[in-house]
């Protein structure tokens, strides 16, 4: 039977490659869990995808852009509207409008 991948197996993959000496910057701690994908709401119905990541000593959450960490593919089909940053996507494309 093969292995299916874990998003989160490849997000803490990731988080570790990439950072492997990242501490904590209220406590210090090094040893970090990390949360399932969180979607940051922006105006206009737009967010940011981010992968939380939660200190295992004091709580502190850091999240990273999942877009960066190359978690999520980078979704901009469309030149982006004024004001919007790298790393945006929109959460409506699949919502339906009432009426
Ligand atoms: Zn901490």
């Amino acid at each position: 039977m093969p292995e299916e991948a874990d998003p989160l197996d490849r997000a803490v993959e990731l988080f570790n490659t990439k950072f492997p000496d990242i501490r904590c910057p209220v406590c210090g701690h090094t040893d970090f869990g990390l949360a399932e994908l969180a979607m940051a709401p922006l105006s206009a119905g737009r967010a940011i995808p981010m992968l939380p990541a939660i200190c295992s000593k004091c709580g502190h959450i850091l999240f990273f852009s999942a877009i960066a960490l190359g978690l999520v593919p980078r979704a901009t089909p469309q030149q982006p509207p004024d004001g919007a940053t790298a790393g945006e996507v929109d959460v409506n494309r699949t919502q339906t409008s009432p009426g």
